[in-house]
This record gives C-alpha cells, structure tokens and sequence, in this order.
C-alpha cells in the first residue's frame, strides 16, 4: 500500500517544463509514421456531462450484447475462429474501453457529479460484465468451434484453450443443476465475502494507557487528535493502523506492546471466526464441484504456480532459503532485547519486532528521510527517469498538448521506438492530489493493445494517477525516496503495457498472471538504490552540483537488508496461512481456521499469544484468497530479472538488457507462457538464489544445507 496524501490547496503552476507549448508536437505530427506502421493512435473523447457518462456506458454495453447475441445465434455447423473466440474477445476490448473511461472519470474528475456518474458507470458495467460468462449460447458456439478440433498454434491455441477454460471455471460445462449449484454456492460466497470485510471495517480495538506506560512513543502522536482522552489517559485504537505502529514501534515497556497486540489480534473474533469458516468451507465445496482438489488448485490454474502444491513448494523453499538471515536477526533482535530487560534469556516474541526493528534502524543506519527530499524535485526525478528509460528501452517520449483536459497541469506524451519512429502509445500523467481524486499510485489501461480486424494494430493509452508531494510558493515538489520509488515501479507498469505486441485484448500489456504482474516493476525499483542510476538525476535542488552521498545510499541500503529476514519470514507466514486454509479438505469436515492457522504463524515467524485470532483480521483471506504468496513469488522473480542488467556492462543502464525485457517480456504479455518469456529474458531457468544472495545468503552456505529443495520453478 501506498501512503494517502491530503489534499493541499496549492496552486500548481508547472515548474520547469521542457519546451514551451507553442512548440509542443500534437497527435497530428505523428498520423504518417503510424500510416506507415499499420498503427492507431487514439486519444480518447472525455464525456462532459454525467448524463454523457451513463449514455456510453449503455450503448457499449448494448453494442457488446448485440455482438453477443451474433456469436450465439450461429449455424453451430459453419462456427470459425473470427466468428468464435476472436469476435469474443473483440467485444469484450470494446466494452473494456468504456468500463476504463468512466474509471478514470470517477477517479479523477473535479466535478463530483462526474465521479459519481462514473462510479455508477463502472457498477453497471460490473454487473453486466458477470453474465457473459453465463452466455449459454455464446458458450456453446465457441464449443463447437472447439469440438471441430482446429489446428490453431501460438497465440490462437493460447486464446481458444483459456477461454474454453475459463467458460470450464464458470461451472459452464457442468450440467444444469450442478451448474445451478455452483452458482448458487458463489452467491452465498459473495455475501460472506461482504460480511467478512464489513467486520474487518467496523471492528474497533480502543486500549487506554497512561502515559507512563507509553514511555517512549513520539510526544507528536500523544497529542493528535483523539489520543488524549482523560487526565492521565490515552487511548489507542488497535484497528487504526499507523496508531499501532507507532505504538509497537516507540514503546519501551512489553506489557503495552503485548496489551496492544492482543487488542489486534483479537479484531473481528466474534463475527469473523464463524464467517470465514464458511468461506473456507464454501470455497472448498466449489472448487470440488467444478473438478479440482481443492480451492488452491482452483486459484493457481490460472497464475503462474499453476497449482496449490506448487505455489506451496515455491514459499517452503524461500522459508528454507531465508532461514539463516532470519534466524540472524532474530539472535540480533534477542541480543537487544535481553540488554534491555537485564534478562539473558529474553526472547523475541510476536509484540516485539516491531520495536526492536526500529531500535535497530535507528541506531545503525539513521537516514535523515528530509533532508533526502532536497535530491529529488519531482520534474528533475521525472526528466531523469525518463531518460533512463527511453535509453535502455529504446524509446523516445513526446509531450503533446491534450485536446481535453481534466485538469491544468495534465500532461499527454507519444511513446515512439527510437530507432524506427514507430508510433507506439500514449501516456497521460496527472501527478498531484486533490480533492475527490484517487488517492494512491497508479497505472489505469484505458485503451489496451489489440490487433484490430482490418488489420492496423490498436495502441495503447494509458494514465498513471499519482499522488506526489504538491509544489509550494517557494519550492518545487520534492518527493521522498519512496515516491521516486513508486514512480519508477508505476511508469514501469505503463511501459508494459505501452510497447505490447500481444494480437488478443485478454494478452496484451498487464494482462498477465497476477503472480507476475507485478515482477518487472518491482524490479526496476532497484534503480533507485544505486548510486550510479541515481547521480544520472539525483542532485540537491538548490545546487544541483551536490549528488547524494555515497555513505547515505549505502546506509539506506543496509538499512533495507538488516530488516528483510523478519519482513520477508512474516510475509511468508502470512502465504503458508492463506496455502494451508485453502489445501485439499475433506467435505464433510468442519473448518477451524484459528486451530488451522495459528500454529503456521507461531512456526514460521514468532511466538503468538495462542489465545489472538490473527486471521479474523487478515484482509486479504478475501479477495486475495490463495494468492497471497504473490507478493512473495513476484519479488522473488524480481530479483532473479534483476541479474541480467547487473551482470551486463551497462549494469541497470545497459540498453541491450533493456532490450531484451522489452521484447521478450513487455512485448508478449501473455500472449505465451510467462514462465518462458521469463526463461528467453533470463537465458536460463528460473531461480530464487538471487533473491536470497541479495538478503545475504551466499550459494555456497545454501549447498552444504542438508535437504535444500531445488529451486526452478516449474
Ligand atoms: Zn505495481
């Protein structure tokens, strides 16, 4: 999660732009080179009115039926390709561009009426876009078409064996009543996952302390509001995240940390341990009706762990892999804690990593994060950024004048490839907060990639929504080291989708198994931790003469590794609960999730206090159900993406690197198996020996370990 800005009434006034509007390209001057590359540029029609809004929404959805109804009513003898599975995905393209038009009106207009008309424009879409897996019909005319046995390859077997597949998880191949059961079975599941999320957001946990007893949290929060609510009483809410962190992080006596993170763990037991046992059972009873062992199964089919078991090999391996850098830190940790409290025998339980954590940071790598924001004015990191890109990538941006504007300060910029001036998309950048916007970071897809019928290759349009600190009267924007972060992360995704080359909408740009989406960028945030990326751009705003210091990059760095085994052994607990809640279950067995959960999170991460209920707050068991070890699975991948560009001359500089990413993993999205466009970018098999190399687990330790897994993914 990002942080939230608030929104500051600033008045923009853009600071250095590189040319001057009377010079800016428009769309036009890039009509002929698209002629020339079979390409269409389109900027998309803004809607003015809310009434506008919601007549689009109703005749793409009225267009896409209609197309609808012509896959249905075929001659099941005379079915094609275009007529099946192609015509399918033509129209859900279609209807896709008017579901991200009225998104990124709700997420950005400045009129509220707008946001809200998009808002409704994006439910109904929502709504209708459910039953086009129920399309009878059009289900049966597409199995014709896959009856007759077709000798498709590449991209078109792709598109006809997943769609079949997905019609297959929809329950469509099911007879009737079991089908009827499946559906009914999902409803009672949606309604649970409702209910499961409305007692995560209405559980409250407030926990009064003296102020003795918060000895050590920062005199800043003890006077925010709402905090101080009698004479010697404060009162902090275990439901409100940055409150409990502060508190776990600053306070000096365990009693208070424990106290409070009993007060966490405890949120929503009274209503969630029986609603998620219900989850757990439904999910279990679907995923048996529709054909597979369990609902891990069911999830991972369609990601790159293809099943429950491989995604649970995948995490014990990274469990095993981590175990020493883990255990290190624990004992540095414990050696911390055992000083504290005259106790040599003190152990670090579940309430105390957080505070031992920060102790550590503080002491070791203190990194002044202000003073950090000087190196980086928002249009000097952007400019820097896009260099960095447009050279190792091989692409050139073009900043053009929008024809629409929805605010004043929106900028529009042509994506070509530098060596040929192929046209191939556009950007939109609206980068500050205000009122009613969206309030996080970013890439909204408005137009995808598609291979049109006549032909011409459809390019991308796409907007990253951002939330950089404004400018002032009297300096520029200066991000955070973590805002510069994100915005390399986010701009990466806008890449991906920009240079697609994928024919099919399901394929092209992000369109790719959520275990792998996030990977490249994650991966490109690696830029920004190294000095000689950042010198390229980084300098003090008032004398760009000073680059940050060597020291000060290498404490951050430090900093970062000398709390990964604690973060990355939590993340994996959290992968194992969610694997093992949704594991093969026997049916008519009743679920236990406390009983089935809380020992993993005791086992792979710290002691518990066995009477929490860690679970009944875990957010994601809904939504992110049985893929929560993504996160882990994608930065791990990361890593192992991210040795090609430091093996090569130009390190993350190197174009030939940026290259290969480009083509062989930007350019397919899915378009084939992600698992081999990661194998022809890495030029060998998958690994996760990078990612614990860079948590400080040399491969030589790793081998003489007895029972070390081997580690190719699949
Ligand atoms: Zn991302």
């Amino acid at each position: 999660m990002k942080s939230v800005f608030v929104f500051l009434p600033v008045i923009f006034v853009p600071f250095v732009l590189s040319i001057s509007a009377a010079e800016m390209k428009t769309v036009d001057d890039f009509r002929e080179a698209a002629v020339k590359a079979n390409a269409v540029l389109t900027i998309p029609d803004w809607e003015q009115t809310p009434e506008a809004v919601e007549a689009m929404m109703k005749s793409a959805i009225a267009k896409a039926n209609k197309a609808l109804d012509e896959i249905g009513a075929q001659d099941l003898k005379k079915v094609t390709f275009k007529g099946t599975v192609v015509a399918l995905d033509d129209l859900v393209y279609e209807a896709n561009i008017a579901a991200n038009k009225a998104t990124i009106i709700k997420e950005t207009n400045t009129d509220e009426k707008m946001r809200t008309a998009g808002e409704n424009a994006v439910k109904v879409f929502q709504d209708w876009a459910v039953g086009i897996d129920y399309r009878e019909d059009v289900y049966r005319a597409i199995k014709a078409f896959a009856d007759t046995h077709p000798k498709l390859s590449g991209e078109d077997e792709k598109l006809l064996r997943e769609t079949i597949r997905d019609y297959r998880r929809a329950g469509l191949s099911l007879y009737p009543e079991a089908r009827k059961a499946v559906e009914d079975l999902r409803k009672q599941l949606a309604k649970l996952g409702t209910d499961f999320d409305t007692n995560i957001v209405n559980a409250k946990g407030p926990v009064v302390f003296t102020k003795a007893e918060l000895d050590g949290v920062p005199d800043s929060f003890l006077a925010s509001p709402g905090i101080k609510t009698g004479d010697d009483a404060y009162t902090v809410m275990a439901n409100v995240t940055w409150q409990y962190r502060t508190v776990m992080e600053n306070a000096r006596s365990e009693a208070t940390r424990k106290k409070l993170y009993v007060a966490r763990y405890l949120l929503a037991k009274d209503t969630n341990v029986a609603v998620l046992n219900q989850m757990l059972a439904l999910r279990n009873k679907i995923a048996l009706r529709l054909g597979y062992k369990s609902w891990d199964d069911f999830q991972t089919e369609v990601k790159m762990a293809k099943s429950g078991a491989g995604a649970k090999k995948y995490i014990s391996d990274l469990i095993v892999g981590i175990q020493p850098k883990f255990a290190a830190e624990v004992m540095e940790l414990q050696k911390m804690k055992a000083a504290d409290t005259h106790d040599p025998k003190a152990k670090i339980d579940h309430w105390d990593w957080r505070y031992y954590d920060n102790q550590l940071i503080k002491q070791k790598f203190a990194v002044d994060k202000e003073a950090l924001r000087n190196f980086f004015p928002f249009q000097r990191v952007l400019q820097g950024m896009f260099d960095i890109y447009q050279g190792i990538f091989g692409l050139k941006f073009y900043q053009i004048t929008p024809p629409q504007k929805w605010i004043a300060d929106l900028q529009l910029y042509v994506v070509t490839d530098s060596a040929t001036g192929e046209p191939l998309g556009l950007f939109y950048l609206d980068m500050f907060p205000r009122e009613g916007k969206f309030n996080h970071f970013a890439e909204f897809e408005i137009l995808g990639g598609k291979l049109l019928a006549d032909g011409k290759y459809q390019r991308p349009t796409v907007a990253l929504l951002c939330n950089f600190p404004p400018p002032s009267a009297d300096q520029p924007s200066l991000m955070t080291h973590t805002d510069v972060e994100t915005l390399f992360h986010e701009f990466g995704h806008a890449l991906h989708s920009i240079v697609t080359r994928a024919k099919y909408g399901r394929f092209a740009g992000t369109h790719v198994p959520g275990d792998f989406v996030e990977a490249p960028s994650q991966m490109l945030q690696n830029w920004v931790w190294d000095k000689q990326v950042l010198d390229t751009f980084a300098a003090d705003y008032r004398d760009p003469s000073k680059k940050i210091p060597a020291e000060t990059i290498q404490k951050m760095n430090d900093a970062k590794l000398a709390t990964a085994g604690v973060f990355y052994r939590r993340q994996f607990a959290f992968a194992s609960i969610d694997l093992a809640l949704h594991d093969v279950h026997p049916e008519d067995k009743p679920y236990d999730c406390v009983a089935m959960s809380n020992p993993i999170l005791q086992r792979v991460f710290l002691p518990i206090d066995p009477n929490t209920t860690f679970v009944t707050y875990f957010g994601h068991l809904n939504g992110y159900d049985a893929g929560y070890y993504g996160y882990a699975w994608a930065d791990a991948i990361a890593a192992d993406m991210a040795t090609v560009f430091e093996k090569a001359k130009g390190k993350y500089l190197d174009r030939e690197a940026g290259l290969r990413l480009r083509h062989e993993i930007y350019e397919q999205g899915d378009s084939r198996d992600v698992a081999l466009s990661i194998e022809k970018f890495l030029g060998r098999k998958q690994s996760i020996q990078p990612f614990l190399k860079n948590l400080g687990i040399g491969a030589q330790e790793k081998q003489t370990r007895p029972g070390e897994p081997s580690h190719p993914v699949h």
